[in-house]
């Protein structure tokens, strides 16, 4: 553009590429090296530490109306975000469900940028990296070849785009038109179902209500004999049961609910089997982990993560749907100007735009196209089984030490945990106790409630994370324990 004499000063300003190209490559691989040292040098940071007030209050500033040198703005993402972000890639990170990311997938959400790709539709490589990955999910789960799914942002899209596809099968695709009418659907899943899914009926408009809870045994399994009577009371009153969730991998404990007998029920009763196996569908990459997730390949729609366990950056969640013929019934529209061509870019039907509620979408997909050819599927699968040994020497280590007791049995990653005290004080005591470790950086476990007591709840799920980090939690939740009984005292 610099050989038109008189640049239109509008003009000027509307070319968003670099000026000087020389300058963004140069602050670029200094943002690279930056960040691989970043992800090199973790165990020797703190795994989260609170944004101090003055680098909160400047996230107030105005809206900047002429631009600032990159090179700047780079130094202020240094000082006040780098520092103060969530800590999930941290080793010692052991709250919620969260992956760790790698720094292979750093490189390639950086090449999906570059390509600035719409997965929306139309004809092109990106799609066909989405459909490999989906099909490599499908064969990862024992899907057969009819099935179909789609990149979303995480499970709890997943789980509503499970909903829709089962509301879509109970009522008939006259139903997209005039709404679920005086239907009275009613689905069913355990008590400690994500709640998401519960969520998901909401907005759906069936109403959180028509979610049965069904109880769990000891083992936090769902009761299938409660289920089996729970439907057959809905139908005596006149509701129509459609769909049965089961949980692979629950948020609480990492318990697996008996899939195939939910299969049985849900085959026997005509409902849409669902698996919610946000994380722990990825089990089935492993031999040894494997079983717990049997007769989760007889479902009709999984909803799971590539972030978690997978180790994709965020976000990166996936449904599968048994046969994508129920996902093109429950989503597709023929709005003419998207209506796919036999040739040219508009060709290449069905478009992931006919498979789920996104028109535009990013090119999600490369992250895990590399992940899953650079490490294999074992090696995904060794991820699982290592944070399960670890969540299983971080039992022993609480077995062993009279200071604390376990509160819930650890059948995968998660355990949940506490320090002894008066039980009017213990539930003070552990929330305090999570709060020190997390603010003085040492690890970051969160809390959950088993039979109504406050837990200290650590859920292996980094793959960066060792027995030795285990070992961690427990001297710093044994050392933030006794100084806060020291303090009461
Ligand atoms: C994490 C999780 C979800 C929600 O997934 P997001 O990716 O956070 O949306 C749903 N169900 C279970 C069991 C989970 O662990």
């Amino acid at each position: 553009m610099n050989d038109i004499p008189d640049r239109d000063p509008v003009m000027a300003q509307a070319d968003l590429d670099p000026e000087n190209w020389d300058e963004l490559r140069h602050l670029g691989h200094r943002m690279l090296d930056d960040m691989l040292d970043h992800l090199r040098d973790l165990r020797s940071q703190p795994v989260w530490q609170p944004l101090p007030p003055e680098t909160r209050a400047g996230f107030h500033a105005p809206l900047p109306v002429s631009g600032a040198d990159p090179a700047a703005v780079y130094e202020r993402f240094r000082d006040t975000i780098l520092p103060y972000s969530t800590g999930n890639t941290h080793p010692r990170f052991m709250g919620w469900v969260h992956g760790g990311g790698t720094p292979l997938g750093m490189l390639a959400e950086m090449l999906a940028g570059g390509l600035n790709a719409n997965l929306g539709g139309r004809d092109h490589a990106p799609i066909e990296a989405e459909r490999q990955v989906i099909a490599w999910a499908a064969q990862a789960f024992g899907l057969p070849e009819s099935a179909g799914g789609l990149l979303v942002t995480g499970s709890s899209m997943a789980n509503f785009i499970a909903v829709l596809l089962a509301r879509q099968a109970a009522l008939g695709p006259e139903s997209r038109k005039s709404g679920v009418g005086a239907a009275r659907l009613t689905a069913y899943a355990s008590q400690t179902v994500h709640r998401c899914v519960p969520d998901a009926m909401d907005m759906a408009g069936l109403g959180s209500d028509a979610l049965r809870r069904i109880p769990v045994g000891t083992d936090h399994r769902m009761d299938i004999s409660a289920l089996r009577a729970a439907i057959a009371s809905d139908r005596a009153a006149g509701a129509t049961p459609f769909l049965v969730v089961g949980t692979a991998g629950s948020v609480d404990v990492g318990a697996f609910d008996d899939l195939a007998a939910t299969a049985d029920i849900a085959e026997t009763e005509g409902l849409w089997f669902h698996v919610d196996g946000a994380f722990g569908a990825l089990a089935a990459l492993s031999p040894a982990l494997a079983p717990h997730v049997a007769g989760m390949e007889r479902a009709r729609s999984i909803a799971f993560d590539f972030h978690k366990w997978a180790q994709a950056p965020y976000d990166a969640g996936c449904i599968l749907v048994r046969n994508q013929a129920d996902q093109i019934a429950t989503f597709a529209t023929n709005a003419a100007y998207l209506t796919a061509a036999t040739r040219g870019l508009a060709a290449n039907a069905p478009w992931p735009a006919d498979l789920g509620p996104d028109l535009s979408r990013g090119f999600r997909a490369l992250k895990i196209w590399f992940a899953l050819q650079v490490f294999g599927a074992a090696r995904l699968g060794a991820v699982a089984e290592n944070s399960c040994a670890v969540a299983r020497h971080l039992a022993a280590r609480i077995a062993a030490e009279p200071a604390l007791e376990l509160l819930a049995p650890v059948p995968l990653n998660i355990v949940c945990f506490r320090y002894r005290a008066e039980e009017s004080e213990a539930d003070q005591l552990n929330a305090e106790i999570v709060a020190d470790i997390q603010e003085a950086g040492l690890a970051a476990p969160s809390t959950t409630r088993i039979g109504g007591r406050l837990a200290i709840r650590a859920a292996f799920v980094n793959h960066r994370s060792r027995p030795e980090d285990a070992d961690a939690l427990v001297a710093a939740v044994l050392e933030a324990g006794r100084a806060l009984v020291r303090k009461a005292g």
